[in-house]
């Protein structure tokens, strides 16, 4: 039978059952695999007011977020884009867009 994508769209293999995640904008549950994981570093506080508080050597902590999407979601909100057909094929992963 003719697939779609060699990986289901999932990159779960052979490892047989995996958990699931839930989606962070609209809830549904998704496997892991099949999830849409960024991780973002963000700073607490406007990027001026940092640079002036850290040349007065003030230490700044960085928070790293980490959200999940369901595949509906992650086209929706332009996180990943649908490819053409051809390029589907090409294994490399695809430079995300940070939210
Ligand atoms: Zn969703």
């Amino acid at each position: 039978m003719p697939k779609k994508r060699k990986s289901r769209g999932r990159h779960k293999g052979d490892k047989g059952k995996e958990g699931y995640v839930q989606c962070d904008r609209c809830g549904a549950l998704v496997p892991r695999s099949k999830a849409v994981r960024v991780t973002v570093n963000s700073l607490p506080l406007d990027p001026q007011l940092i640079s002036e508080l850290r040349r007065q050597g003030a230490i700044i902590p960085r928070y790293t977020i980490v959200k999940n999407y369901c595949i509906r979601c992650a086209i929706h909100y332009r996180i990943i884009k649908i490819r053409p057909e051809e390029q589907r094929k090409v294994r490399e992963p695809v430079a995300r867009k940070n939210i």
